[in-house]
């Protein structure tokens, strides 16, 4: 029989060191909030495979959208034979991205496929060669996507150059002490010094930073960039990523503030774990890259399509947008409490929707993260049936991306285990 200890040696010796795992937990199955090793422990899964199953493991539905695809047709290409499920999938994504402008969309497979797409796009559209990005911010693993990427650590060392003409610049971060008006003026410094602003293709934002810590950007800031791009003609690029398909309690964080990127990133939520993502966004800006430029074999793959559409419904049929906002409400009122006990550990608590962090920190101050401690929980929590990950610059914030789907019940005894978690230090 198959063990933890037994699978995690055998990774150990057949998986590239660089693809690491966080726990030595191996899924047996897994059913909505609730995931089965392969020795019968049972976890509640509040990470989603990093905010990928928004509808849970294995929604029947889902389960049921793919099966039927595999059994029609698996893969044509949909840039040799398509097929209707692409177009239906296209339409429906272009409905759903915010804003009154007419849209278009771009199948690819992975999040940095999505990243990367989005400067070809907004170079062809402009004829500019820079690209600003925010610090902290995460973007990907491929070449271009770990250039925007504002982290060093483990994602850039070891593995530039990167390609030129990639700047960054402060995310607005107000317990952190970064004003909006010290991220606009690097902006404005950056023009001044380093780049014309006439040469800028695009600037690319995660609304709320994922990997980076869940920071939210200010509603004000998301609008300063939109007038400011508009102003010099440079491409706004949201990176929905993380934050799509219900997660944050709209369907798109962008939605709070009102604000119509030109380009948006999607992946993860998009199908509840099927490996397919998309770009949307306005039509001449999307239009600008000649036929066969952009694309992959796998692009909008049928069976990736069948799941979205599947994952579409349910939001709709389930109202995940407004079951995300009631979570990241019962967390808030939860997190909050145990701040109050345990003020000297635990930092700011922070959400948007179901996407939900607390900061551990020492002394209670937001200038001295507690890393440590931070490790010692996350591998605390799988012994007690928990699933959680961390984030962060520092990796000291624990972030909770529950399935939208979660049952209620289930969502307080994670809740009280995590809390357990602290009653042990
Ligand atoms: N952008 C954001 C905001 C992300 O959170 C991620 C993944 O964590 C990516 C891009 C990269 O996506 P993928 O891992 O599918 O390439």
């Amino acid at each position: 029989v198959s063990t933890n200890a037994k699978l995690q040696e055998r990774k150990l010796s057949a998986f590239a060191r660089g693809q690491g795992n966080v726990y030595p937990v191996y899924v047996e199955r897994a059913r909505n909030a609730e995931v089965w090793d392969v020795e019968g422990n049972r976890y509640i899964d509040l990470g989603t495979g990093i905010a990928v199953c928004n509808t849970g493991h294995a929604h029947p539905k889902v389960v049921a959208a793919v099966s039927e695809q595999m059994a029609r047709f698996s893969h044509t290409c949909v840039m040799v034979n398509p097929y209707e499920v692409a177009v239906e999938l296209a339409e429906r994504l272009n409905a759903a991205a915010p804003g009154d402008s007419a849209k278009k969309a771009l199948f690819v497979t992975t999040g940095a496929e999505a990243v990367e797409n989005c400067i070809k796009i907004a170079r062809a559209h402009t004829g500019r060669r820079g690209v600003i990005a925010f610090n902290g911010g995460f973007h990907g693993r491929t070449n271009l996507a770990m250039g925007l990427t504002g982290k060093v650590a483990p994602y850039k060392q070891h593995f530039g150059p990167f390609p030129a003409d990639l700047y960054h610049v402060p995310f607005p971060n107000a317990y952190h002490g970064i004003s909006i008006e010290q991220s606009l003026s690097a902006i404005e410094t950056l023009f001044k010094v380093d780049i014309a602003p006439g040469d800028v293709a695009a600037i690319i934002i995660e609304p709320v930073q994922g990997e980076g810590g869940f920071y939210l950007a200010p509603p004000a800031f998301l609008q300063a960039l939109r007038a400011l791009c508009d102003r010099h003609g440079i491409v706004l690029i949201c990176d929905e990523i993380q934050t799509g398909f219900a997660r944050t309690g709209r369907m798109f964080y962008s939605e709070y503030a009102g604000v119509e990127p030109d380009l948006i990133t999607m992946a993860k939520g998009i199908a509840g774990g099927v490996p397919i993502a998309a770009v949307v966004g306005k039509a001449e800006v999307m239009d600008a890259a000649p036929p066969g430029g952009l694309g992959g074999t796998y692009g909008g793959s049928p069976l990736g399509c069948a799941a979205a559409l599947a994952v579409l419904d349910i939001i709709a049929e389930e109202k995940l947008v407004e079951r995300a906002a009631a979570i990241g409400e019962q967390f808030q009122r939860r997190l909050m409490a145990l701040q109050q006990r345990y003020s000297h550990l635990i930092g700011e608590v922070r959400n948007a929707g179901a996407m939900i962090a607390i900061e551990l920190v020492q002394n209670g101050l937001a200038s001295q993260p507690n890393t440590a401690l931070t490790q010692a929980i996350i591998a605390n929590a799988s012994k007690h049936g928990l699933i959680l990950l961390a984030c962060g610059f520092y990796g000291n914030v624990i972030r909770f991306l529950p399935p939208l789907t979660i049952e209620d019940a289930v969502l307080e005894e994670g809740l009280s285990k995590f809390e357990g978690l602290f009653a042990e230090l």
